[in-house]
């Protein structure tokens, strides 16, 4: 598990990328030029793995582009300790950026190929995540309420299951919609249950799998 120098200083010049691209958090920058993007992607395409392009990880999933995990971390308004439903692993970076920066991570996957790949990698890694395969649209009712939870999936709904499971005050990200470009909402629970939604701009995400995904 190499991390070289010239892994580094692409790393580098990928944080500076992202940077004129307009992300601001410096703690979300910071998570970024730290962790080893190279070993969430098959070694063989080392060289693309410091472009901020998304990439293929298998089982027609992808690992999104850098630049689309920054923006989703910096919506989230990350606190140290705070607790993290993120909906999709996949390759686990975005989970490993959460935990970077601080906070409890409980991500679930519905793919098992994946789901253990990645489990196995996040451990050897010494990332505090807790993963677990299930369907994301049902949340992790055990685990409630969540301060946080971020959906790196194309949803065709917003989840109930899901905004019950947040924390009045809490946020939720997702990229929301039917077509293959979706709207990025961050919707936030008020102290009396309602929500309030702000759009964040065009994004293209693989969708989400499941009853009320496209399957
Ligand atoms: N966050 C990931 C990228 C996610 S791609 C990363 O950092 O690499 C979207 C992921 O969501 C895929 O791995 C896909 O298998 C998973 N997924 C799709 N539908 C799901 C569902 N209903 N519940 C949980 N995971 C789901």
């Amino acid at each position: 598990m190499e991390d070289s120098y010239r892994h580094k200083g692409l790393r580098k010049q990928l944080v500076n990328s992202i940077r004129q691209k307009g992300i601001t958090d410096e703690k979300v920058l910071k998570a970024i030029e730290s962790i080893p993007r190279h070993l969430f992607i098959d070694s063989s395409f080392l060289e693309f793995a410091y472009q901020d392009k998304p990439f293929p990880i298998g089982s027609g999933q992808t690992i999104s582009q850098p630049y689309t995990v920054a923006f989703q971390t910096e919506l989230l308004e990350l606190g140290k300790g705070m607790r993290v439903l993120e909906i999709g692993t996949g390759s686990g970076y975005q989970a490993s950026v959460l935990a970077e920066m601080g906070a409890r991570v409980f991500s679930i996957e519905r793919q098992r190929k994946l789901f253990t790949r990645t489990r196995e990698l996040l451990s050897k890694m010494n990332y505090q995540v807790k993963t677990f395969l299930g369907d994301g649209y049902e949340g992790l009712p055990a685990f409630a309420p969540f301060d946080r939870i971020l959906i790196t999936a194309a949803a065709p709904e917003i989840p109930q299951a899901l905004i019950d499971q947040l924390k009045p005050g809490g946020v939720l990200v997702i990229p929301y919609g039917k077509d293959d470009v979706q709207q990025m909402l961050r919707l936030r629970k008020n102290t009396d249950g309602t929500m309030s939604t702000e759009q964040h701009g065009a994004f293209r995400f693989v969708p989400l799998l499941g009853e009320l995904g496209n399957d």
